[in-house]
């Protein structure tokens, strides 16, 4: 998980929302257990929008979402707040393991990590990583139930984190290799850069990537020759 920086409101849901919750609003009426319509909260203009929120990936796991794996999830879930069904700042884009998340009743909201509220800062205090498996920053309950609500700890996402760790390893042990060829002990600008690259927002499971690069690599991060051609 990453912070996310909210765009501003799609324009199509600036002139929909009214007519889109009133209209769910009567349908619960006759169904209490009406669901708002995925088609109007789905539309391309606000799943585009969300994309570029987070670089295409999950607002949760940092998974690259393609296709049909992009699904968009209210944060604060319908049964809870049905006004919410089509607040801008309660969409959040998803993968399906994550939207499958543990509901209000058993985790509320407000005792996990919020990407769109919390800075990198607060969710480095409490989520961290032991390679590619999640953990809670020195048992911080918050980071627990972050886990737990999002499945953040699955099988499935130790597998696709830890096949990324041995991509990245992959780039370092070249760069490694280089430097042995050239009989340097720092790494170029350029390498440096390819290094750091996997730490930025942008890419696949970033936090993960910072927490292992710090700790394995930061002799690496540190320092780099000057000017290399
Ligand atoms: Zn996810």
């Amino acid at each position: 998980m990453r912070h996310i920086e909210r765009l501003p409101e799609p324009a199509i849901l600036k002139q929909k929302h009214d007519e889109w919750q009133d209209k769910f609003e009567q349908a619960k009426k006759q169904n209490p257990k009406a669901r708002p319509d995925s088609t109007k909260y789905g539309n391309p203009g606000i799943r585009k929008n969300l994309e570029d929120c987070s670089y295409g990936k999950c607002f949760y796991c940092e998974s690259k979402l393609s296709g049909a794996s992009k699904e968009i999830d209210h944060f604060i879930e319908v049964a809870i707040d049905s006004k919410q069904a089509y607040t801008w700042t309660n969409l959040y884009l998803s993968c399906s393991n994550c939207n499958d998340k543990a509901d209000h009743n058993t985790i509320p909201v407000n005792t996990a990590l919020d990407p769109c509220r919390d800075s990198d800062e607060e969710i480095q205090a409490n989520i961290t990583f032991e390679d590619e498996c999640i953990c809670s920053q020195h048992g911080s309950q918050k980071g627990l139930n972050t886990i737990k609500k999002y499945h953040l700890g699955t099988e499935l996402l130790d597998m696709k984190r830890g096949k990324w760790l041995r991509h990245i390893m992959k780039d370092i042990i070249d760069i490694q290799n280089r430097m042995i060829t050239d009989e340097r002990s720092l790494p170029t600008k350029d390498e440096q850069q390819r290094i750091k690259r996997y730490m930025q927002p942008d890419q696949p499971y970033s936090l993960m990537s910072k927490v292992f690069l710090e700790k394995n690599f930061d002799h690496l991060l540190e320092a780099a020759y000057e000017n290399q051609k």
